[in-house]
């Protein structure tokens, strides 16, 4: 059996966890505010504003950039649904463009053409470890005077021309979910900026719009992390580039193994990307019955995302229909996202590679059941 994720919760993690059940602040608090420095030297931002999920993360930096009713914002539709349903949740429509088909991330040479006057913000998504060609990106945004908002919950530590995910727009937003290359023992997330103004904002709309207990300036939210998330990452975070050196090298050991098959595509990187594989996701035909005779042979792969946004039911308002998003919907249909974490053994990795090879193999010389 070979599970497609793992937990790593080391007895240091535990330590900190207990230090905070013990002490006065249970949320927020100095644990809190101390990995909010530590996560803003990593990535080489001036600051780092903790919250209770990217989601949150993404929604606020919306919020706080102005955005709003009558303004449009523009992401990739080959992503998680919560990169496009923040600009929602603040009253402003979503909308999307295609994507490159070879780093599977929001193709910028689509982008000159959606401008319009009401076009308010622009939220790249760093899909499965790498990040989007943010230089096109920020030319266009700053020509026409709106802001970057990086979706690099999946991009902890991946660094694009030597910048890292989350530090080239005005705000990147960071997730903590378990499973990501930076996991909490919960829910968890952060908004990074070097905009002073930016940060205090953020930072107002997380905690009910107050800066001073019961003064309340604006509508806020409740954002807060928990202490306990904010002590586990701390000591986690330590440990992310090493984990990160060891996805990028069972990529190199899946690459090496599935490279050369014509049945399977195996990811680009660009030569501007550091990818840090959160999801290694190669292409397949027939992916559902892949996906099924793996997990018959007890290797439990994933899809990320089997429904492209533009086409859930959540976004039927835009019009949009089968054909809409090409190179989207073509690679939703085919990716298979294989067993990818630290812990994951050369031999496991071997064990994934031969099964593959063969279930592709046989697909092509027998009818599929379907
Ligand atoms: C995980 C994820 C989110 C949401 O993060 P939460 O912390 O679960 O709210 C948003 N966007 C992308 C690309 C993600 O992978």
């Amino acid at each position: 059996m070979i599970p497609y994720g793992r937990q790593d919760i080391s007895s240091e993690d535990v330590d900190a966890v207990v230090r905070v059940l013990r002490s006065d602040f249970l949320t927020q608090g100095p644990e809190v505010e101390a990995f909010e420095a530590e996560l803003a030297a990593y990535v080489g931002a001036l600051h780092a504003v903790a919250v209770n999920s990217a989601t949150s993360a993404l929604h606020i930096a919306c919020a706080a950039l102005g955005i709003g009713p009558g303004d449009t914002v523009w992401t990739s539709p080959n992503s998680f649904v919560a990169s496009a349903n923040c600009a929602r949740y603040c009253g402003a429509a979503m909308d999307f463009v295609d994507i490159d088909e070879q780093t599977y991330n929001l193709d910028p040479a689509l982008l000159d053409k959606v401008f319009t006057p009401l076009t308010k913000a622009i939220i790249p998504v760093h899909l499965f470890g790498q990040m989007a060609d943010m230089s096109p990106i920020l030319e266009i945004a700053s020509e026409n005077g709106i802001p970057v908002v990086e979706d690099a919950c999946q991009a902890h530590g991946a660094r694009y021309k030597g910048s890292k995910a989350g530090t080239m727009g005005i705000a990147g937003c960071f997730s903590f979910y378990p499973g990501k290359n930076l996991g909490a023992l919960g829910e968890a997330g952060a908004v990074v900026t070097s905009d002073p103004q930016l940060e205090a904002k953020i930072k107002v709309l997380r905690d009910h719009g107050q800066a001073r207990k019961y003064f309340h300036s604006h509508i806020g939210w409740n954002a807060r992390m928990d202490g306990i998330q904010g002590a586990v990452l701390i000591v986690k975070l330590k440990r992310l580039d090493e984990a990160n050196e060891r996805r990028r090298s069972h990529a190199r050991v899946y690459d090496q193994l599935l490279g050369g098959l014509e049945e399977v595509m195996t990811p680009f990187t660009a030569p501007y990307n550091d990818h840090v594989y959160h999801i290694y996701a190669v292409r397949v035909q027939d992916r559902d019955q892949v996906l099924q005779a793996l997990a018959d042979k007890g290797i439990s792969c994933a899809i990320h995302y089997p429904v492209p946004v533009h086409l859930q039911e959540a976004y039927r308002s835009l019009g949009y229909s089968i054909g809409s998003f090409p190179v989207a919907e073509k690679c939703a249909a085919e990716f298979l996202s294989l067993p990818m974490y630290p812990e994951l053994s050369n031999q496991q990795i071997h064990c994934v590679a031969e099964e593959l090879k063969s279930v592709v193999r046989a697909g092509q010389t027998h009818e599929w059941v379907a």
